[in-house]
């Protein structure tokens, strides 16, 4: 076997680039349509020149090529890999030389140029400096600045996900300590939390609430159980482990931060005791910070920022959507700095202006309005206006510049000055009132005030609820799946639950929870990605993460559905909505095709049977295709078209950027339900994550339930989703199988 001397390597293609007949023809009607035209004729070298390339295109597309049947177009631009990927370029030595004849011609007066769509402004390229710095220094000249400047991000390369890659682990849903699991034991007694829930439940639904009937409940429930859990414990999980692997994405490639500033800071110095010592000088008041934290957040808030918990280091973050901006909080000075830059003022002054549904405190957001929302903030601590510049009236000190301003008010001796202030105020507007408990504890500084307020509770901690974490100790905790102790800093932890031992154990134990509580995970439809959904509640319920789906298998109405399906089997007061929407009608399964005898049968199957909870789950999963903007927002609302356009269709709002689409999620008023906010970073990872699949694929999705994929030109096959049409075999042709025939005549 000898290679093809002069075939090029796939990555200097750029010349040449093959689509469908049809729209080769449609290229070449142009093509004419601008030979022909009249000002070209009129230029007489621009003519010869155009029908010179003409000439060329035709011998190119007309030249019989052996065992290769592509049709070719010319493109100038240079293919990014994205592009590459898309329209598989295609090596034919020739091409280049008669190219480049072509090119000599002209080349005295001719020059590359990208052009800026916003201002129409060219933007030379030279070999000299890179693409990315030529444009990049366009993006941040004066000429383009005043217009949208988040525009400069969509140039930018897109972001390759880490190989390993899948799910991401929870960002914040909010609930209780999950329940223990043993799978090794085929039969196990309920746990007594689930007992208690169970209880309250049956007494609420059952038709009498005596202890003897809420025991035969109880009973009733625990044989099911004990059957379940043994199915459960026989089957093999490891073909379904990717469906509860979780994505994890570095929030450092996906976000804009400021890395070289905030990497300084150290990230534990809320924790160290030596830090900002109590001013000596200062004569020691009142000191409550609560009322000043109060005024920041109020802030940050208004400025359409999100507080998250962030998941490396367990501590407060911000993420500003508008500028797709993260820190930590720090001491509250990094995310101030952000909020009155230029930068961060300016987008979000154009996403709210273009965007009516999202309500802003000051009514009209225009950038000047956004500057006196920070100036009155900035007045609320004492630093005012005047005519030279910036005034604290506490420390009778003038301030030089509004970064100054920052540093300032998050100084002690200001912080300090400013809660004994606001104190007095306290005292002489209300004598009688006492201090109020949001005030927070009495006598630290900034720095031990932080440190001791805003801790997430553990119990509350998604990354440990989902990754079978159990805390134990300051320091220490206990992987359950890896039966071994984590000790040292949450980043240990973090670790942890990423490396391929511990997600090969914990993927068992997360699908044996789900079966066990009468759950399954699914595949999105229209996106990349696993969501969950509970089989036996009569209310379409599908969430986006594990640590969701604990929630609600925790939940009052999961319990209520469980006690009204135990009142259909023991009492003779039939729940027909419940038992039809769990596909038992008279007596009859309708998924499963079994008849029984009573209704103490059916709904032990309903209950029991695995694999009638996986035939209501595919029927429901059918019946609700969907995409994850649908089970994050709870509904129907955004159709999109290949990642880079997506309408509302409840406002007919088009949203061109993933900063303005996920405003427009987060804060319309004219959404039934909104993504909690905890789990809103973990929805734009995943949104971010989707937008480049989408895109590369070319996906529309232009009717709900209904996906056209546009490398096929077609709409992906029944019982396809988004990422199953992606590896198939049709797909896959259309995507390069010209690509691969060439290589293989290449190789004879
Ligand atoms: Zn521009
Ligand atoms: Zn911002
Ligand atoms: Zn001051
Ligand atoms: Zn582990
Ligand atoms: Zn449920
Ligand atoms: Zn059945
Ligand atoms: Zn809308
Ligand atoms: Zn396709």
């Amino acid at each position: 076997m000898t290679e093809n001397s002069g075939t090029t390597a796939m990555e200097d293609l750029t010349v040449l680039s093959f689509r469908k007949p049809e729209e080769m023809k449609r290229l070449f009607k142009h093509f004419r349509n601008v030979v022909n035209h009249p000002l070209t004729r009129k230029n007489k070298v621009l003519h010869s020149y155009l029908n010179n390339l003409a000439a060329t295109h035709k011998k190119i597309y007309l030249q019989n090529r052996d065992n290769v049947e592509v049709e070719y177009i010319f493109t100038t631009e240079k293919k990014s890999n994205l592009q590459r990927q898309r329209f598989n370029s295609l090596p034919v030595s020739e091409v280049p030389e008669l190219l480049k004849a072509e090119l000599l011609f002209t080349s005295e007066n001719a020059k590359q140029v990208h052009i800026c769509t916003d201002c129409s402004i060219e933007i030379e390229l030279n070999d000299e400096e890179p693409l990315m710095e030529s444009l990049s220094k366009h993006f941040n000249s004066a000429a383009h600045l005043p217009k949208l400047k988040r525009e400069s991000i969509d140039v930018a390369e897109p972001i390759i996900l880490p190989n390993l890659s899948r799910r991401l682990s929870a960002m914040g849903e909010t609930l209780p300590k999950i329940k223990e699991l043993s799978i090794t034991k085929p039969v196990e007694k309920l746990e007594r939390n689930f007992s208690s829930r169970l209880s309250s439940a049956l007494m609420k639904h059952l038709p009498d609430a005596s202890e003897a009937s809420v025991d035969a409940g109880l009973k009733f429930y625990q044989e099911i159980f004990d059957k379940l859990s043994a199915d459960v414990s026989a089957i093999d999980f490891s073909a379904q482990t990717s469906s509860v692997a979780p994505i994890i994405m570095s929030i450092k490639d996906n976000v804009y931060q400021n890395f070289a500033a905030d990497a300084n800071k150290n990230i534990d110095n809320d924790e160290n005791e030596q830090t900002a010592e109590k001013p000596k000088s200062q004569v020691k008041k009142y000191r409550y910070y609560g009322p000043i934290e109060a005024l920041i957040v109020k802030l940050l808030v208004n400025h359409k920022l999100l507080s998250l918990i962030d998941d490396r280091t367990g501590k407060l973050a911000f993420f500003c959507i508008a500028c797709e901006y993260y820190t930590l909080r720090f001491h509250y000075d990094s995310v101030l700095n952000h909020v009155f830059s230029e930068s961060h003022v300016h987008n979000l002054s154009c996403i709210l202006q273009s965007d009516k549904s999202v309500p802003f405190s000051m009514r009209e957001p225009s950038t000047e309005k956004i500057k006196e929302m920070n100036e009155k903030f900035l007045l609320s601590h004492d630093i005012s206006f005047n005519g030279n510049g910036l005034y604290c009236r506490l420390c009778n000190t003038s301030i030089d510049s509004l970064e100054a301003s920052i540093l300032h008010i998050l100084d002690e001796k200001h912080l300090a000055r400013l809660s004994d202030e606001l104190y007095i105020r306290m005292k002489e507007s209300d004598p009688e009132r006492s201090i109020p408990e949001e005030w927070g504890p009495k006598d630290l500084n900034w720095s031990k005030y932080l440190a001791s307020v805003g801790k997430p509770p553990n119990s509350r901690d998604h990354v440990i609820i989902e990754n079978f974490i159990k805390p134990s100790g300051k320091i220490g905790n206990f992987c359950t799946c890896c039966d071994m102790t984590l000790k040292g800093p949450r980043q240990v932890l973090f670790n942890h639950i990423r490396q391929k031992k511990h997600l090969r154990n914990a993927a068992p134990r997360k699908l044996s929870m789900l079966y066990k509580n009468h759950c399954r995970p699914s595949e999105y439809f229209a996106s990349f990605g696993n969501y969950y959904i509970c089989t036996i509640c009569p209310d379409y319920v599908a969430v986006p993460s594990i640590s969701a789906m604990v929630e609600h298998f925790e939940s009052a109405s999961h319990f209520e559905t469980i006690s009204k399906l135990i009142r259909s089997a023991l009492y003779n007061d039939i729940d027909k909505d419940l038992l039809s929407s769990n596909k038992v009608i008279d007596l009859k399964c309708q998924v499963c095709d079994l008849t029984f005898q009573d209704y103490n049968e059916a709904v032990k199957h309903i209950l029991g049977s695995i694999e009638h909870q996986t035939a209501v789950a595919e029927a429901k999963i059918n019946a609700n295709k969907g995409d994850i903007i649908s089970v994050y927002m709870k509904g129907n609302h955004i159709l999109h078209s290949e990642g880079s356009t997506f309408t509302c269709v409840g406002c007919k709002g088009v949203f061109n950027s993933i900063r303005s689409l996920l405003t427009h999620l987060v804060y319309a008023e004219h959404f039934q339900e909104k993504p909690a906010i905890e789990s809103v970073f973990r929805f734009y990872l995943e949104l971010k994550h989707n937008l480049n699949m989408l895109m590369r694929n070319k996906y529309v999705y232009y009717q709900f339930g209904c996906l056209k994929c546009g490398v096929c030109d077609a709409d992906v096959e029944e019982g396809e989703t988004a990422k199953r049409h992606v590896v198939s075999a049709r797909h896959r042709e259309n995507m390069g199988a010209s690509y691969i025939c060439l290589d293989a005549s290449a190789v004879e």
